[in-house]
């Protein structure tokens, strides 16, 4: 019996998804795969795994286990049934790739998809688990798509067992007929159950004109309008990337500052803003004919803590609108709404998948009284997590995203229309609790276009891991496993041959005619070094690395850098338009500390020959050597958050390493001293082992015929120029050769990520 809270049973009750418990629990004891289909914010992911839990499900030695596409609703889902259930973290736990808080006594276990198909490998009829629920699946990340495929196969085999496993598929739309209608997938279609949405009605405006590039722009001035005009309830805005959901969430504060004691008190952005204020005030009393820049100090986004009394009597807006005001707001241009407007608060939250989870957490919380939520988003909120209260949706109609070249591999974000699908997804976000409006800021024609549905993410990238983690299940034949969706052929060859040269497969035998060649070459079995590779949880380049730092005590090096390189944004980004000049003075002052810093940790002598990969070293050395300490990271450039990863992701890589090799007896010691020489040059070649077809050559002058390829590098891969960007500390002196983790294109094809790096390959 489950003890819940009488708020809780309250919010339980209002859950389309209550209404249909037996209706799911009668499908799901009498077949094994069912598939359950329902709106966004209806109950699928927080109240399915309770109806099982509640039925027995987990009484006999089994667990629950659900899979979520991203890491935000593993943790966030884990702590919200905990907390419904009135179930200790111990019980209701979650596991993602650097960190988790299962126990002996965990009964139902959210974690991204990832970790399970990881799991298969060691238990590849995963019997620990009564029920497995593969959550979000229209989404079609990869790995949901292959652990479909590989349940598909699972399921069978333990019902012949006698330990039989019950699979649920989840998903927020209709459309599941890649997984229904497949009858390669499942031989006999599941049963397809349908939970009445009660969504409230939305009503969609769409802009007459659609702004070529400013969005954002739109954004600001279409929340305003709704906020000066319409009665209360949340807004939520649909931007592209964290930079822009700072600044909108930026202007917005500007635009409709707190009270002074409203109660948001705990907002530390705030906080810290309020400290510069003071701060700057007070060099400004110092310095007083100095050539500081000039701000009007009225309208400042922040009202200083140490200013006199306003007037408290904030209004809700609910009277400014009268009942039949005109909901169309037309598209917005005029900028008069720049004026900042005290009287009217609004309780600006961004979101977005990088964002700490103490300030996640934040959305779900009701806003300070008197005041109107407004969480600026990113995609994370299309599908993932529901928001309470949004009554009003902005959405600017785009998405970035990571676009991968086919053939080289070269990966550039962009940001572009989303799909018909997504659109309608993020509309309904606005009818949850009551009628919503959603204010598209594009025109319909331009809807129209949008293509129907995002394709399936397996077809868009390369997946040598993937690969690489299907042949360790002794899949040989890659191309007769049961995809809901095949990757393109070409994927496919790229990835084998990738593992080919890396080892990791056994490469097809010489003899034979060209074409029996080729068909040998797409089913070649995994060698030793696979199979070890294939052990630890990083893409097979970073594998082999790992595989091969057994030597001179490369492995605590190795792990440490394998786990910065696949960390995200290790280090800030300063170079963001600022809101304000003085914002522009301090993002110039930190970077100018993080180069200095980056300069430092780049160590000196010979250890320079390993570029970019030192300064990460120097970094996450030097970080822990202070304790790994927020203040540090803020200090010195650094992501805390990343650090923070870096740590966990070596915790774990040394486990991993320990249990391949039993005689290496690594611990991770957090004051690693810096590489010695021999040990450097070791570093080196073990890196170029993984990255060997990563070599770019610098175009010498003699060569140079275009300006294109002035301080160019020349690949194998590509036939245009690619460059050391101005981040690196190679480029101040640009080597002969490199070895680049990726290229990725921004302005130009840069040998570089945030987490990229380059190394003088030979002297
Ligand atoms: P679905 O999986 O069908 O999209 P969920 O089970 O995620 O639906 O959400 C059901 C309800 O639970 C939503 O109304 C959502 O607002 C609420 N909810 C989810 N997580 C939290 C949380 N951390 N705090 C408060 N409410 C939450
Ligand atoms: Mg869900």
């Amino acid at each position: 019996p489950v003890d819940r809270s009488p708020e809780i049973q309250e919010a339980r009750l209002k859950l389309p998804i209550l209404a249909e418990e037996q209706v799911i629990m009668e499908a799901i004891n009498e077949n094994p795969i069912v598939v359950i289909c329902g709106e966004t914010g209806s109950g699928k992911t927080t109240q399915v795994p309770q109806f099982l839990y509640e039925a027995g499900y987990t009484s006999s030695n089994g667990i629950i286990g659900i899979t979520e596409p991203r890491r935000v609703a593993a943790v966030s889902m884990s702590q919200r049934v905990a907390k419904e259930m009135n179930l200790s973290h111990r019980v209701v736990s979650y596991q993602i790739r650097y960190e988790g808080n299962v126990t002996d006594e965990t009964q139902i276990k959210f974690m991204t998809d990832g970790v399970l198909l990881k799991e298969v490998q060691k238990d590849f009829l995963l019997l620990k688990y009564k029920v497995i629920i593969i959550d979000e699946a229209h989404e079609r990340s990869m790995y949901t798509d292959i652990l479909i495929g590989l349940l598909s196969r699972i399921v069978p085999l333990r019902e012949k067992k006698g330990l039989p496993l019950k699979l649920i598929i989840m998903s927020a739309t209709l459309r599941v007929e890649d997984f229904t209608e497949n009858t390669r997938l499942f031989a006999v279609t599941p049963p397809v159950l349908q939970v009445d949405a009660r969504q409230f009605p939305v009503t969609v405006h769409f802009n007459k004109k659609t702004p070529l590039d400013d969005y954002s722009g739109e954004c600001f001035r279409k929340v305003c309008k709704i906020h000066r005009m319409l009665p209360s309830g949340g807004i939520l805005v649909f931007l592209t990337g964290q930079a822009e959901v700072h600044s909108l969430c930026r202007r917005l504060r500007k635009a409709f500052p707190f009270q002074k004691n409203s109660t948001a008190g705990d907002d530390d952005d705030r906080k810290e803003s309020v400290e510069e204020m003071r701060k700057f005030k007070k060099s400004r009393r110092r310095r007083k004919a100095a050539t500081l820049p000039q701000i009007n100090l009225d309208n400042y986004a922040v009202v200083p803590v140490d200013e006199g009394d306003e007037d408290r009597d904030a209004e809700t807006d609910d009277d400014i609108a009268g009942s039949d005001v005109d909901l169309d707001l037309g598209d917005g241009d005029s900028e008069e709404e720049e004026k900042s407007d005290s009287s009217l608060p609004l309780y600006v939250l961004p979101l977005y998948s990088l964002l700490a989870p103490e300030k996640q957490a934040k959305v779900f919380r009701p806003p300070p009284p008197g005041t109107r939520l407004c969480v600026v988003a990113t995609n994370v909120a299309e599908t993932s997590l529901t928001i309470p209260g949004i009554k009003y949706v902005v959405d600017c109609g785009k998405v970035k995203k990571r676009f991968y070249d086919k053939i080289t591999g070269v990966s550039s974000f962009r940001v572009t229309w989303i799909s018909q699908a997504s659109a309608n997804q993020r509309a309904g976000r606005a009818g949850r609790t009551e009628p919503g409006h959603c204010y598209r800021l594009y025109s319909s024609a331009v809807f129209m276009d949008f293509e129907k549905f995002s394709a399936p993410e397996i077809t868009k990238r390369p997946v040598e891991d993937l690969i690489l983690q299907m042949k360790a299940l002794n899949i040989e034949k890659v191309i007769n496993f049961p995809f809901p969706t095949p990757p393109p052929a070409e994927a496919l060859a790229a990835a084998e041959e990738l593992l080919i040269a890396l080892g990791a497969l056994k490469e097809p035998p010489m003899t034979g005619r060209l074409k029996e060649q080729q068909a040998a070459k797409l089913s070649c079995p995994i060698s030793p070094l696979g199979r070890v590779m294939a052990t630890f949880p990083v893409a097979p380049r970073y594998a082999k690395m790992l595989a091969l730092s057994r030597q001179h005590d490369c492995l605590p090096y190795t792990i440490t850098i394998v786990s910065a390189m696949t960390v995200r944004e290790l280090f800030e980004e300063f170079d963001r338009p600022a809101a304000s000049e003085e914002e522009t003075v301090k993002l110039k002052g930190k970077k100018g500390r993080l180069v200095q810093m980056q300069r430092i940790w780049a160590g000196q002598g010979s250890l320079q020959k390993l570029g970019d990969l030192m300064v990460m070293l120097g970094a996450v050395g030097a970080c822990e050597y202070s304790g790994c300490t927020p203040k540090f990271c803020e200090e010195n450039g650094l992501r805390y958050k990343a650090m923070l990863e870096i740590r966990r992701l070596r915790g774990q890589l040394t486990t991993a390493v320990n249990s391949v090799c039993t005689d290496a007896g690594l611990y991770v010691d957090p004051k690693m001293k810096p590489p010695t020489e021999a040990q450097a040059t070791y570093l080196r070649q073990i890196v170029l082992a993984g990255l060997g077809d990563h070599l770019a050559r610098r175009v010498q002058a003699e060569e140079l015929l275009d300006d294109k390829w002035k301080n160019a590098y020349k690949t194998a891969l590509l036939d245009d120029p690619v460059f050391i960007h101005p981040s690196s500390v190679l480029f101040k002196q640009l080597p002969d050769f490199v070895v680049y983790q990726e290229i990725v294109e921004t302005t130009k094809l840069y040998m570089k990520d945030r987490v990229s790096w380059q190394l003088p390959a030979v002297e």
